[in-house]
Order: structure tokens, then sequence, then C-alpha cells
């Protein structure tokens, strides 16, 4: 079976406060990344290509926090983290704290596959993209005005307003293509009114993304400092591979045992070496979504 699953970040807004035509511009951008990456799959394309393709239309919506839309640092410019990994060769790629790179999916891609490196940050990683050939943008491509006002509410000792998003918001998929092969991205703008420098678990390999063929892939969502200590995506396989759990057990214990008795809110999509799809996460919502070559393709946000 080949299949996709998607996320659009754990931090949904509470389900009483979500108007109908929020939910329905959320659901249609989440179907478009969705649909995208499965026609990837479907034309017989690479897992990688999929992740790549759906991560990437995810970053440019500016309702998700990734790319376009990303939220602001505390001092109201927007620093971008990525990663990828291939399951096939356990390659990786990440970038972290990128400030004019439309796309830094695409950048973790070019440093795992065009560099001897797994991660890039800053100025270096951006030197890296110009000469990997990509056009850079002005830090103001990713402002947007529901974001400034967000970091406004932040900076005012407002942490997290009942009536708008919480602060997690990442992208990511993975994928399982007709080769068997599985691939992970994820994609951020981190947490409003971050330090300048802060970098999350997204472009961690093993807390954000993981994919490793004989096992599964992993992405993340939620509040990094826990996803970085509890090497999140990594434990997850550890203990299917390890323990013989299923995908869906080692999730389970994973963000709903071992990361909520830290304190860490969040969740996690991850797909098996069949193609199964499992969803786990221990905030209100998640948004994500999944279409597999069995037939089955859903868009949800929250429980149900
Ligand atoms: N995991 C991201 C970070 O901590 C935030 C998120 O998932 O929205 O940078």
């Amino acid at each position: 079976m080949y299949s996709i699953a998607i996320h659009g970040g754990a931090g949904t807004l509470p389900r009483a406060l979500m108007t109908s035509s929020q939910e329905s511009a959320y659901r249609a951008g989440l179907a478009a990344a969705l649909d995208a990456g499965y026609a990837v799959l479907d034309l017989g394309g690479t897992s990688l290509d999929a992740v790549t393709a759906a991560v990437r239309m995810l970053e440019d919506d500016p309702l998700f926090n990734a790319g376009r839309g990303a939220v602001l640092t505390h001092e109201g410019t927007v620093e971008l983290d990525a990663s990828i990994m291939d399951g096939r060769t356990l390659a990786a790629g990440a970038v972290a704290g990128v400030r004019h790179v439309r796309n830094p999916v695409d950048l973790a891609r070019a440093v795992m596959e065009h560099s001897p490196h797994v991660m890039l940050i800053g100025a270096g990683a951006e030197e890296f993209a110009l000469a990997s050939g990509m056009a850079l943008v002005p830090n103001d491509h990713f402002l947007t005005d529901t974001r400034k006002a967000q970091l406004g509410r932040v900076l005012a000792g407002d942490a997290r307003p009942a009536n708008e998003l919480s602060a997690l918001g990442t992208v990511g998929a993975v994928a399982r293509d007709r080769a068997g092969n599985l691939a992970a991205a994820t994609s951020t703008g981190g947490m409003t009114g971050k330090r300048h420098g802060r970098v999350g678990d997204t472009p961690i390999i093993g807390a954000g993304t993981y994919a490793d063929n004989a096992v599964c892939a992993v992405s993340a969502t939620g509040h990094g400092e826990y996803f970085i200590r509890a090497a999140v995506a990594h434990d997850i396989c550890a203990r299917v591979a390890y323990s013989g759990l299923t995908l869906a057990a080692a999730a389970d214990a994973v963000v709903l045992d071992r990361l909520q008795k830290m304190g860490g809110e969040g969740g996690i999509i991850a797909i098996d070496a069949q193609g199964g799809v499992v969803t786990s996460f221990n905030s209100e919502g998640m948004f994500r979504g999944a279409r597999t070559s069995g037939g089955t393709r859903e868009i949800s946000i929250y429980r149900d």
C-alpha cells in the first residue's frame, strides 16, 4: 500500500471558537497539500518527493506556521527550521534559523542530497541556498498581519489567548511509496515570541522527524523543548523496533504517556513499514490528513 499523512500543527482553536468558515479554510489547505503529495505517489513518484511536495504547499499557505505565515520571534522577525529524512538510506538534511529561504524543506533536502552535512544553520544555510541556485526572499515575505497581532498579544502577557490558535502550528508529512520506501519531512516557524536563535525539535533528526524503512516514519508538532528531550520521533521508532509494539501503541506510549507526564503538549503523524497511518496527540486537536491507495482519504482537526 502507498500512503501519505500530513499535519498542520497541534495548535488548533478550541472547538467552541472555530467558525465554520475558518474550519473550511483549514480543511481546504490540508486537502490541497494532501492531494498534491498523494498525486506524486499515485504517479509512481518517491515518498521523498511526496513529502517535499506536501510540505512545500503548507509552507506557502499563510494559515500554517511554516514558511509564509510562520509565527514571529520576540523581535518580530521570522526564523524558520525544517528537516527531511529518507527511510531507505537513513540520509537526512536539516536547516535552522533561516530567514530568507522561501521553502525551507527544499533547502533541508538540498543539504541532504548535495552536501556532506546533516544540518546547516543561519547565514551558512542561506549561503548554501544561494550556492544551490535558490533565490532568497526578504524576511517580509513571511510576515502576515495575523502573526503580528498574535505576537503583540503574547508580548502583552497573554501567553495563550483563548480566542486564537495556540502557538503550535508546524507542518509535516510522512509517506510510503510504491517501492516501499518511507520518508518524513517537517517545517516550522517555531513558537510565537521565541528568543532569536531558539531552535525547536523540528530540524532535530530523532526529535521532530525520523524515517527508517524497516520500522516507520514520524513527523511531530508540539512544544519543541519537550519533544527534543523526549527524542519523540526516534523513541517511537525504537519502541517498534526493539519491543515489537505496533506503531499505534508505540506512538500512544510516547505522546499520551511519556510526553504528557513531562508536560509536553503536541502530537505526531506516522506511517508504518506497510503504509499504515497512525496519529496520536495530547492537545485538543491536530490539523491532519491521510490518504492511502486502499481508498481512504480523511481530513481531521479534532478527535472525531
Ligand atoms: N515543534 C515546533 C517547535 O517547537 C512548534 C510546533 O509544532 O508548532 O518549534
